[in-house]
C-alpha cells in the first residue's frame, strides 16, 4: 500500500512558514488555513453535486458487506490474522434525526445478527438471535451515526460545508503519486479526522485520525461512481497502523428515499430491560476465599492461599481490582496470575500483575506476545501451562486447564474449582448483566464439549466480561435454545 509521504507533509507545512514572517495582522496563519481550507471545502462541494444537492440530502441507505482482520483478536497470537465477514444494512434519515444499522456475520467463533435504532434521543437494540429487543437509554443520534458519516464521504462533506468555520487546511501530500489538500473535520461527536482531497477530482480519497497510544487510523475512499448527481465510493477500506482492518464493498445505495422500511423493530420480539455494566469495582466473594472482582466489563478472579493470592483473568483495571480486594480486606501478595488468552484486551493487566512480581502464566506459544505486553519483558517472570497446572494450598485446589483449540482461540486456559464447582472463563459464554441468556453460539458450544471431556460438572460460571454469576442451568438454557433468526454468514 502506497501512503501519504510525511516528509511531503513536514515539508508543505514548513513552506507556508517563511510567510508568516511578512504576514499582517489580519494574514494570520489561522486565517490563511480556514481561508485555504474554505477554497477546498467549496471545490469538494461542487464535485459532489454542487450546494444544492448536499444541502438537499435528506436520506441515505446502502448496503455492504465488510470482511473485517482481527488484529492481535486471531487464534494464533500473529499475523496473518483471521478473516470475518458480515452483511451490514445503514440507513440515515438526517430530516427526522433516525439512524439504524443492521449487522450479521461471524467471526473470532462468534454469530451475530443485530440490530441498532435511534430515533433522536429515543433507541433500541434488536439480537435476531436472542429474539430480543433492548431499550437503550443512551441513545444519541449524533454518536450513533458518526461511524456511518465518517465511511461516507458525500456525508463528510454535507459535514464540512455545515462546520466550515471549524476547518483548517493542514498542507498538502502525494496519495498514490496524486497532490492532494488536506483539511481538518471536528464533528458534532467522535475524534477530529483529516481529510485528503484529490487536488485534480475534488474527491475524498482518505482520511485519518490519530487514536493514542493505539496509534493511527486511516480510511480510503475508492471505486466512485456517482448516484443521483452524487459520487458515492463503491469501496472502503480502513487501515489500523498501517495494517488492514476492514474493507467495504457497497452492494446497494439509496439516496433521498423513505427510510422507514429498515427502521423498524420486529413486532414479534420479546422487550427485555437493557441493564447496564456497573461502574464501580465490586468484590463479590462466591465461596470463602474466591473473589470475583470488576466493573465496566472486565473481571478477574482472585483465589486465596495460605499466605499469597493466585489471579486469574488480565483484563483492563487490574491494580484497581487487586486494590478493591486490599480494602475489603484480602491483603496478600498476588503471587501467580494466570492469563486465559493472547487477545490484547486480555493482556492489558500483565503490566500490572509484572509490578505485584508475579508469576505470569500462560501456554508457550504465546511467549513473545505476553513480553512484549511487559513493561520489561526480558525479565518477566514467566511459566507455561502444558494442558494443565494445579496451585494447591491447605483446603483450597485450582486446576488451570488448556481447553482448546476453540473457534475462538488456539489456547484457551480455564480455571475450575472443583470443591466449590467454579469455572472462571473468558469470551466463551456470553452471560449479559440482565441474564437473559442468548442462543449458545459456536464458543459456548465448543466450550461445553471441552468440560464434558475434562468430565468438569460446572454449579457455576463467572466471566472476564460480566458481573453476573450463571448457573449450570444458565448453561443448558443457551445449549438448548435455537436461535430465533440463524445466521448464515455471507
Ligand atoms: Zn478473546
Amino acid at each position: 500500500m502506497k501512503h501519504a509521504s510525511r516528509t511531503t507533509l513536514a515539508l508543505a507545512i514548513c513552506a507556508a512558514l517563511p510567510l508568516a514572517g511578512a504576514a499582517l495582522a489580519e494574514d494570520t496563519i489561522p486565517l490563511q488555513s480556514v481561508n485555504k481550507a474554505g477554497e477546498v471545502i467549496d471545490a469538494a462541494i461542487a464535485a459532489y453535486g454542487g450546494e444544492d444537492a448536499i444541502e438537499g440530502l435528506k436520506s441515505v441507505a446502502r448496503q455492504s458487506e465488510f470482511t473485517t482482520w482481527a488484529t492481535n483478536q486471531s487464534r494464533r497470537p500473529g499475523p496473518p490474522w483471521d478473516e470475518g465477514t458480515q452483511a451490514t444494512l445503514q440507513a440515515i434519515d438526517l430530516e427526522n434525526t433516525v439512524y439504524t444499522s443492521r449487522q450479521s456475520g461471524v467471526g473470532g467463533g462468534f454469530e451475530f445478527d443485530g440490530q441498532q435504532l435511534v430515533r433522536g434521543e429515543e433507541g433500541w437494540n434488536v439480537d435476531y438471535r436472542a429474539g430480543t429487543v433492548t431499550d437503550n437509554p443512551n441513545a444519541d443520534f449524533a454518536t450513533a451515526s458518526g461511524p456511518f458519516i465518517r465511511v461516507t464521504a458525500p456525508l463528510l462533506v454535507r459535514q464540512l460545508m455545515d462546520r466550515r468555520q471549524t476547518s483548517h487546511w493542514l498542507g498538502e501530500a502525494d496519495v498514490d503519486g496524486r497532490p492532494h489538500d488536506i483539511i481538518t473535520l471536528v464533528m458534532e461527536t467522535g475524534p477530529g479526522l483529516s481529510l485528503y482531497f484529490d487536488q485534480e477530482t475534488h474527491l475524498l480519497t482518505r482520511s485519518e485520525r490519530v487514536l493514542p497510544p493505539f496509534g493511527q487510523v486511516d480510511y480510503r475512499f475508492s471505486d466512485y461512481s456517482t448516484i443521483d448527481g452524487i459520487p458515492f465510493a463503491g469501496s472502503f477500506e480502513l487501515f489500523v497502523n498501517d495494517e488492514p482492518n476492514l474493507a467495504i464493498d457497497y452492494t446497494m445505495t439509496e439516496v433521498n428515499q423513505s427510510i422507514d422500511r429498515f427502521a423498524t423493530l420486529p413486532a414479534d420480539f420479546e422487550t427485555v430491560e437493557g441493564v447496564a455494566q456497573p461502574t464501580e469495582v465490586a468484590v463479590n466473594e462466591l465461596h470463602e476465599g474466591i473473589f470475583h472482582v470488576g466493573a465496566n466489563g472486565t473481571y478477574a478472579m482472585f483465589v486465596e492461599m495460605d499466605d499469597h493470592l493466585v489471579a486469574v483473568g488480565a483484563t483492563a483495571g487490574i491494580a484497581d481490582r487487586i486494590e478493591a480486594l486490599r480494602e475489603a480486606g484480602v491483603d496478600k501478595p498476588v503471587h501467580h496470575a494466570v492469563l486465559t488468552h493472547h487477545h490484547n484486551d486480555h493482556l492489558v493487566g500483565v503490566r500490572d500483575y509484572e509490578a505485584e512480581g508475579a508469576t505470569l502464566w500462560t501456554v508457550a506459544d504465546n511467549e513473545a506476545v505476553t513480553r512484549d505486553n511487559a513493561e520489561d519483558g526480558e525479565a518477566l517472570k514467566l511459566s507455561f501451562v502444558d494442558d494443565r497446572v494445579v496451585f494447591e494450598s491447605g483446603e483450597q485446589r485450582l486446576e488451570i486447564i488448556d481447553v482448546g483449540p476453540t473457534p475462538h482461540v488456539e489456547h484457551l486456559l480455564v480455571a475450575w474449582l472443583p470443591e466449590q464447582g467454579v469455572l472462571f472463563e473468558a469470551d466463551h459464554f456470553v452471560n449479559p448483566p440482565n441474564g437473559r441468556i442468548p442462543p449458545a453460539n459456536s464458543n459456548t458450544k465448543t466450550l461445553a464439549e471441552a468440560l464434558k471431556r475434562e468430565n468438569i460438572d460446572v454449579q457455576t460460571i463467572v466471566g472476564a466480561h460480566s458481573p453476573r454469576v450463571a448457573s449450570k442451568a444458565d448453561l443448558e438454557t443457551s445449549l438448548a435454545s435455537e436461535p430465533a433468526l440463524a445466521v448464515t454468514g455471507l
